[in-house]
This record gives structure tokens, C-alpha cells and sequence, in this order.
């Protein structure tokens, strides 16, 4: 597994979960986020109900999951969790919407991957905390009506251009979850190495955040590979050498670009010429699935000014011609 991927395993689940914040107090970062957020929850808070449903979306690894809790938490509500993938029949999502509680917080990850069947029987749920339940087959089956008890959806979503327009519209707020900058990702190193009790230099801490992607998930792995080094290969303590080497160690560079990134824009710019190529065509290159370099690792080349997305496909800026030491055709930018 890439040490900067988004995905989680095993160990890692049970650190991330001692790690995430727990109130919108100690979330960092995200500070228009978290101010909407705050106003919609206070708003249900003094009305007594439960807040319009809250649409998340964004690359991995930014803290989606993580306010969905807080969502829950601020409001003195349970917490149901699935994901997309999960809701393969309209039936997995019927079990889970006939068993909520009043006011309970539903959170769907990966919302943008539920099955057809299954969305369909969210509209009505969100809109009118009702589903019908279809019994029987072809002309005798019959639907029955079931209410649900008023809820507030959570979704989450990397690919927010994949939802159905019925579906994003009745969500009452999208919170556009943007990278974090590298104060930030500081921010959030310290409070980690508190809570795992590293000792963690100010300088170390603004060599892991500048290598982090913007990505708080990645952050915190990136500490605890940088941890290992510096204890296993000197006395412990994390100098701003020690980091960067453990990190060069670890293939991520400087720009905090890992072998994925790499990957693509070499591929871009040494077998494409810089581009525009189209995105399946650059996924096939890398021998990755088009999802994964679109959603992993685009959205970060883009912050970075390295890569562009453009109606004729995917385009390496001069500054990716610079990043990996490479000359452009003449004719690259003319
Ligand atoms: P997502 O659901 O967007 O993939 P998560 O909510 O699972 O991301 O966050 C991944 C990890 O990053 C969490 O375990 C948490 O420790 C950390 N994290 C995310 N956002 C923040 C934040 N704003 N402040 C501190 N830690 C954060």
C-alpha cells in the first residue's frame, strides 16, 4: 500500500479513530466549513429539530468522517454509518432507515456509489421521511407506505460531479472540503503527537506538514513513519534533517509528492509529451484504474499547479517539466 494513498487498513482504523477530533471546536482547518456548519447546527439546536441534510465533499483523507461524528456529537445524536458500496439493493437501506431514531444522524460515505434502486428510495426518505416498501411481483405487488423517523443524512462524496442532480438537491448544504495548508497540517501534527506521545520539534513538524499533500490523513502516517526512523535510526528526536530523510526514505518528496503523483505526471509528460492526453488513457499508462488517479492523486497535482484539466484532457504546466528535472519540447507552451 502507498504510504500517501487514501485508503485505510487494519491498525490504522483504530489510530485514526484515537486521533479525530471530537467537536467542531478542536476540528482544525476548514474554517468556512466549520462556521457554516456551526450556524445550520445551532439553527436545529434552538428549533428543536433535526438540520437539513449535510452533503461533504472532497478528496480522501480531509476530515469527511470525521465531522460526520461531529455532527452527531454536537447535536446529542446517535450515529448510524454506511457506505454506498454497502447499499447494493434497495432493501440494505430500507433495514437501515426503518430502525433510525428520532433525530438520529445517518452518515452514507461514498454516497456517490449506492445502487440505483437504493437511491431512489433515499429521495423520498430525505424529502418526506417515508419510503415505500414494495411487496410481491409484476401486477401484483403492491407498495407500502413506512414512515421513518425524522433524520439528518450525512454524505460524503469524492466525486460530487457523480451525484444525481434529484439527490444533490435535497441535501440543504454542501461543505466543500478544501486541502489544508501547511500551518494547518502543523496544527494538526502537534495535537497527534500529543495525543501519541511523540516529542515533536517545531521544525519537524513544518517538514512532515510541507510533505503532508495538504492531507491530514497523511500527515498523521507520515508522523508515525518519521517516529520509527527517528527512533531506530537516531536518538529519537525529530530534526527537520531527520524528517526529511525518513520521508525521502519513504519515496515522498519534497513538494510532498509520493509515487503515484510521480507516476502520472512522468507518464504525462514522457510518454504523452505533456499532454492533453485523455484520463483512461493516462490511467492505462500508469497501471492504475481511471478513478484512482482521478480522485487520489489530480486534485493535489492541480492544487500544486502542476497539472490542468482541460476539455481536450489532461495537460502538464511548466512547472511539472521543472518538478521532475525534465526540458519541454520546444513548442510545449507556444
Ligand atoms: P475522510 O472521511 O475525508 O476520508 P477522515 O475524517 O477519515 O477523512 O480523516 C482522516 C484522519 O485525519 C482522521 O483520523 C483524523 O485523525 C484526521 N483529521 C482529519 N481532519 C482533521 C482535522 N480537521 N483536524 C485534525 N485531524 C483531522
Amino acid at each position: 500500500r502507498e504510504l500517501v494513498s487514501a485508503d485505510v487498513q487494519g491498525d490504522e482504523r483504530l489510530i485514526e479513530a484515537a486521533l479525530r477530533p471530537k467537536r467542531l471546536a478542536e476540528f482544525i482547518g476548514q474554517p468556512r466549513v466549520r462556521e457554516q456548519l456551526s450556524l445550520v447546527l445551532e439553527g436545529a439546536l434552538r428549533r428543536n429539530r433535526p438540520p437539513d441534510h449535510v452533503l461533504m465533499s472532497g478528496p480522501p483523507g480531509l476530515g469527511k468522517t470525521t465531522l460526520a461524528m461531529i455532527i452527531a456529537a454536537e447535536l446529542g445524536a446517535p450515529l448510524r454509518v454506511t457506505s454506498g458500496p454497502a447499499l447494493e439493493r434497495a432493501g440494505d437501506l430500507a433495514a437501515i432507515l426503518s430502525t433510525l431514531t428520532d433525530g438520529e444522524v445517518l452518515f452514507i460515505d461514498e454516497i456517490h456509489r449506492m445502487a440505483r434502486p437504493a437511491e431512489e428510495m433515499l429521495y423520498l426518505a430525505m424529502e418526506d421521511f417515508r419510503v415505500d416498501i414494495v411487496v410481491g411481483k409484476g401486477p401484483g405487488a403492491t407498495a407500502i407506505p413506512l414512515e421513518v423517523a425524522p433524520f439528518t443524512l450525512v454524505g460524503a462524496t469524492t466525486r460530487a460531479g457523480l451525484l444525481p442532480a434529484p439527490l444533490r438537491d435535497r441535501f440543504g448544504f454542501t461543505a466543500h472540503m478544501e486541502f489544508y495548508d501547511e500551518a494547518e497540517l502543523e496544527t494538526v501534527l502537534h495535537r497527534s503527537a500529543r495525543l501519541l506521545g511523540v516529542d515533536l520539534p517545531v521544525e519537524g513538524a513544518a517538514e512532515i506538514a510541507g510533505r503532508s499533500r495538504g492531507t491530514p490523513r497523511i500527515a498523521n502516517r507520515l508522523l508515525r513513519r518519521v517516529r520509527d526512523f527517528a527512533e531506530v535510526r537516531a536518538d529519537g528526536l525529530i530534526t527537520r534533517e531527520i524528517a526529511a530523510a525518513a520521508l525521502n526514505l519513504y519515496e515522498v518528496d519534497a513538494e510532498g509528492l509520493d509515487r503515484l503523483d510521480r507516476a502520472v505526471l512522468g507518464a504525462l509528460l514522457r510518454k504523452f509529451g505533456g499532454g492533453p492526453v485523455g484520463l483512461s488513457t493516462l490511467a492505462v499508462a500508469v497501471g492504475e484504474e481511471p478513478e484512482t488517479v482521478e480522485v487520489v492523486a489530480e486534485p493535489f497535482l492541480v492544487r500544486q499547479g502542476l497539472l490542468a484539466r482541460t476539455p481536450r484532457g489532461r495537460v502538464a504546466t511548466a512547472a511539472a517539466w521543472v518538478h521532475l528535472g525534465l526540458v519541454p519540447p520546444p513548442d510545449a507552451f507556444g
